[in-house]
C-alpha cells in the first residue's frame, strides 16, 4: 500500500478559505478508495473547533526555530466527512494563526522533523505538498537528505509567498547552499512557491491546459523560466467535484430539488436528474420572486457566481458587456464578493434594470445553489483559470457554462456540446457567445435540451483525477518517470 502524507494549510470542514480546502477534503478520500494509505497534515489553528470529534495524542517533539526550541504536539483526528486521518500540529506561537512566512516555514520544518525522527511510527513514501504554504518542504527534504519523494501541486501560481531570506536563518539553513535566483539574492527575498517548484521531484497543477499555459510569459507570473526548466516533470491533472457532497447541497439548499444520486456500480456514482425542465422552471420562478426580478419562465436566466477579482475573473469584460446589453432578452443574477469598487459599479448598473438584474455581494452557499439550479446559463469570463469549479458544478445542475477559452475551462467544457467557449478575452467575444446561447435557448429548444443532457452526463468525479495522481505516485516511487 502506497503511503502518502498530504500537507496542506486548509481543510474542509476544519478550516476553509478557498477551493483548496475542498480539494484537501475530497482528493485524499478518492485516493483512499483506490487503496492508498493517505494522511493529511495541517496546522492546528486556534480557529479550529473540533467539538465532539475524538482526539488522539499522536506524539510530540521539540523544533528549533528562530533560535529557540518550540514544543509541537501532534493531535490525530478523523475528518468527519471522509474519515481520512488528519494530524493537527499544535504550537500556539507559530501555528495558532496563519501568518506568513513564519507559520509556513515552521510547519514545513515540523513535517521534516516528524519524518526524520519517525515520530508517528509511520513513514510516508511521498509528501504531497500544496501551494506556497508547503513550498519549503522539498528544499528541506533535500537539505536534510530525507529518503522521501516530494510532489508539489500548484493550485494558483499567482500566490507565491515572497518573504525575507532571513527565514532561512530561522530555519538554520545556509543561505549560500540554497539554490537562490539572482533576483532573490539582490532583493533578499525568498520565494516559497519557486523553491517548491525547483526542489520537488514532480510538479503538478490542476488542469492540463494550465500546466502548458504557465510555461508562457502571459500566464507564468514570473516563474515561467523556472517551470520551463522543469519540463517533463510538470503535469496537469484536472480537479474534480464531489458528487455526493454536491447532491447533498442540492437537496439541502435548492427549493425544488430535481436530482439525486444513482449508483451505476458501487464505485461509479452518477447524478440522476428527474425532470430537470420542470425543476429548473420552478426554481427560476422561486428565485425571481426571492430576488425581486420580473417573474416568468419564458425569459432565460444568466448568472455569474465567484470572487469579484478583476485580475482573474473577467469582471471588466462582464461589466462592459452588461453595460451595452439588451437586458430585455434575459435576466442577470450576480453573486460574489471581493472588490468594493467593482461591486459598486455593478450595483449602479443594476439600479437601471431592477426587473432584470440582481446583484448579491456576499458569500452565500444556499443562494449559490439556488442560482445554479434556477439558471439556464452561467457566465465564466475568467482571464485565467487554473481549473475552476463553477463550470463543473453548473453542469452537474444542468446549467450550461459560457466561458473564456483558458485553463481548466478548456479541459472541462466541450464547445457547443455541453457549453460555450469564446476565444478572445473581450466583452464583444463574450457578448457573441451569449447571443449564440440565447439563440439556441429561444429558437432551437431540441438542441438546447441535448446540450443540457450532455452537461449533466459529464463526469467530473474525483475518482478520475485520483487515478492519475496514483499513477504518478507509482511512477515516482518506481523511478520510472
Ligand atoms: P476560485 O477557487 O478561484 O475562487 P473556483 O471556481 O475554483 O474559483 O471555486 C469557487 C467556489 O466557490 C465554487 O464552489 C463556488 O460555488 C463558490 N463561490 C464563489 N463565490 C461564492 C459566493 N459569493 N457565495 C457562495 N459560493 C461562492
Amino acid at each position: 500500500m502506497i503511503k502518502i502524507l498530504f500537507a496542506v494549510w486548509e481543510l474542509d470542514p476544519f478550516i476553509k478559505v478557498g477551493g483548496l480546502g475542498d480539494v484537501a477534503r475530497s482528493l485524499p478520500a478518492a485516493l483512499a478508495d483506490l487503496g492508498v494509505d493517505i494522511r493529511v497534515v495541517l496546522p492546528y489553528y486556534k480557529a479550529i473547533r473540533l467539538g465532539r470529534i475524538k482526539k488522539n495524542f499522536a506524539g510530540e517533539f521539540k523544533l528549533d526555530y528562530g533560535g529557540t526550541l518550540e514544543k509541537v504536539e501532534i493531535i490525530e483526528v478523523a475528518n468527519p466527512i471522509t474519515m481520512i486521518p488528519v494530524y493537527l500540529l499544535r504550537n500556539d506561537k507559530y501555528l495558532g494563526v496563519a501568518h506568513h512566512p513564519d507559520t509556513f516555514a515552521f510547519f514545513d520544518k515540523a513535517i521534516i522533523k516528524i519524518i526524520s525522527e519517525n515520530v508517528l511510527s509511520w513513514l510516508p513514501e511521498i509528501i504531497h505538498c500544496n501551494d506556497l504554504h508547503t513550498g519549503l518542504i522539498p528544499l528541506l527534504v533535500r537539505e536534510n537528505k530525507i529518503g522521501v519523494k516530494t510532489i508539489l501541486t500548484i493550485h494558483n501560481l499567482s500566490y507565491q509567498g515572497k518573504a525575507s531570506v532571513d527565514v532561512l536563518d530561522k530555519l538554520k539553513m545556509d543561505q549560500t547552499k540554497c539554490h537562490l535566483e539572482n533576483w532573490e539574492i539582490e532583493n533578499k527575498k525568498l520565494n516559497f512557491l519557486m523553491e517548491g517548484i525547483i526542489h520537488a521531484d514532480i510538479v503538478t497543477t490542476v488542469s492540463p491546459t494550465y500546466a502548458k499555459e504557465i510555461m508562457t510569459e502571459e500566464f507564468g507570473c514570473g516563474l515561467e523560466e523556472v517551470l520551463r526548466g522543469k519540463e517533463g516533470r510538470v503535469f496537469g491533472i484536472l480537479n474534480g467535484i464531489d458528487n455526493n457532497w454536491r447532491s447533498n447541497s442540492h437537496t439541502r439548499y435548492v427549493k425544488y430539488p430535481y436530482m439525486s444520486l444513482k449508483y451505476k456500480t458501487s464505485e461509479n456514482i452518477q447524478a440522476k436528474i428527474y425532470n430537470w425542465e420542470e425543476g429548473k422552471m420552478k426554481n427560476k420562478l422561486y428565485l425571481q420572486k426571492k430576488l425581486g426580478l420580473k417573474k416568468g419562465s419564458s425569459i432565460p436566466m444568466l448568472s455569474f457566481i465567484g470572487r469579484i477579482d478583476p485580475n482573474q475573473k473577467g469582471i471588466d469584460i462582464l461589466h462592459k458587456m452588461v453595460r451595452k446589453a439588451n437586458l430585455s432578452e434575459y435576466e442577470l443574477v450576480i453573486l460574489g464578493t471581493g472588490n468594493q469598487s467593482w461591486e459598486e459599479r455593478f450595483q449602479w448598473l443594476g439600479q437601471f434594470y431592477p426587473d432584470n438584474v440582481s446583484c448579491n455581494f456576499k458569500f452565500d452557499e444556499k443562494l449559490a445553489n439556488q442560482i445554479y439550479a434556477a439558471s439556464d446559463f452561467i457566465l465564466i469570463p475568467s482571464k485565467f483559470e487554473p481549473c475552476g469549479l463553477i463550470q463543473m458544478i453548473a453542469m452537474f445542475y444542468g446549467t450550461l457554462p459560457i466561458a473564456h477559452k483558458t485553463g481548466g475551462l478548456i479541459d472541462s467544457i466541450k464547445n457547443n456540446v455541453n457549453g460555450f467557449i469564446f476565444d478572445n478575452y473581450s466583452s464583444e467575444a463574450l457578448e457573441n457567445a451569449v447571443q449564440k446561447a440565447l439563440f439556441i435557448w429561444y429558437q432551437d429548444k431540441p438542441r438546447y435540451k441535448t446540450m443540457v443532457e450532455s452537461a449533466i452526463e459529464s463526469d467530473f468525479s474525483w475518482r478520475v483525477s485520483a487515478k492519475q495522481y496514483l499513477s504518478l505516485y507509482q511512477e515516482l516511487i518506481n523511478n520510472t518517470l
